[in-house]
């Protein structure tokens, strides 16, 4: 790594790729010839609204997101949409929500503050599995069905989509976005907060079916309605400019380098280098069911909480950052987001092959 920077498995925020933060830095003090930086610019002027537009263009060729689907660049990170999601889609004060660990837990209790909520969950097993979602019993007056596609927490991933039964299919992709090939006419409404897996935080990223959107909400607070930041162009207010240009930059980064498929195909070699380590270990082991295994979030434990803490200061010592499991989950946890290099990990589990060898 250069400039003395240190593989870093935070969950988010997260790494961004070395070749976009030396682009950021070139453009820093002065931004093509405009005499200004980023941070210092008028949302609306023409340079900033040709990043604006280059951004989103890249991110619908990227994602091949059709035409009929508004993108969002809207504030109040993920967690904002937990909120909105319901008081925007929910028509008959219905919807099913999945859930399959802490971020869908908390969706859920804020849907339960605007309408009647049906819950499938994966608590009983501590969230290490997916339901099955093939065959739900979905009442005909529901609005939408819900899912995290990607637990951060606790480390599971959606392998087949649940069977929504003709219902809108809202998904949390914040700490999945962009790993994968994603066919966008599947879901009404894709949303992710950027700093786990894109740039910095404090911004979403919404992609939503046009029809969704409505009109007939002049009793919710304006900032949020979906149709304020879409009639807007997603500048009602000031947005988060820095953020926009930071995306922007990591959609055209993933282009270059060959778009999802490529990513993807990364992404499975890293998380395999993780998950052979982890099967093969007397020491450690991961904590969902192989089959629901995330490709981004790898949750891990030894036999102790002591043995944990310990492992965790080791690699925090050798230059392994925030490897730290999430309070709820204990042991140790290796966020390995797109930014996340190969060799990263692989120098982790060499990290971690050679701690159990020395304490077994
Ligand atoms: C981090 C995270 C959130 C919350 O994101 P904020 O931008 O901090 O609000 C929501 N959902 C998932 C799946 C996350 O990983």
């Amino acid at each position: 790594m250069k400039y003395g920077r240190t593989f870093n498995f935070s969950a988010g925020p997260a790494m961004m790729p070395e070749p976009v933060l030396e682009e950021i830095r070139e453009e820093l003090l002065n931004y093509r010839g405009s005499g200004m930086s980023v941070m210092e610019m008028s949302h609306r002027s023409a340079v900033f609204q040709k990043i604006v537009d280059e951004a989103e263009q890249d991110l619908r060729e990227l994602m091949g997101i059709p035409e009929k689907y508004k993108v969002l660049f809207i504030q109040g990170g993920a967690t904002l949409q937990f909120s909105m999601i319901p008081m925007n889609l929910m028509k008959n004060g219905k919807a099913v929500y999945i859930e399959t660990g802490a971020w869908s837990k908390k969706a859920i209790a804020e849907a339960k503050k605007v309408g009647e909520v049906t819950v499938i969950s994966s608590k009983d097993k501590n969230y290490t599995y997916i339901p099955d979602c093939s065959d739900l019993d979905i009442p005909e007056d529901t609005d939408y069905v819900y899912i995290c596609e990607n637990e951060t927490i606790h480390g599971t991933t959606w392998q087949k989509l649940p069977n929504t039964k003709g219902k809108v299919l809202v998904s949390d992709q914040s700490s999945m976005f962009l790993s994968k090939p994603c066919n966008v006419s599947d879901y009404g409404l894709i949303y992710a907060g950027v700093q786990k897996n894109v740039g910095p935080a404090g911004m979403v990223v919404a992609i939503i079916r046009e029809d969704l959107i409505r009109d007939d909400l002049d009793n919710l607070p304006v900032y949020l309605q979906y149709k304020t930041h879409a009639d807007a162009g997603s500048m009602y207010n000031t947005p988060n400019c820095w953020a926009i240009y930071c995306c922007g930059k990591v959609f055209r980064y993933l282009k270059s380098i060959g778009g999802l498929e490529a990513i993807n195909k990364l992404n499975e070699e890293k998380a395999k280098v993780m998950y052979d380590f982890l099967d093969q270990s007397r020491m450690f082991r991961g904590t969902v069911d192989k089959e629901v295994r995330s490709l981004m979030n790898v949750p891990f434990v030894t036999e102790s909480k002591e043995l944990d803490a310990e492992v965790v200061a080791a690699t925090k010592a050798a230059g392994y950052d925030n490897l730290k499991g999430h309070k709820s989950v204990g042991g140790l946890r290796a966020s390995i987001y797109n930014a996340m290099p190969k060799e990263g990990v692989e120098a982790l589990v060499a990290f971690l092959k050679k701690f159990e060898a020395e304490h077994s």
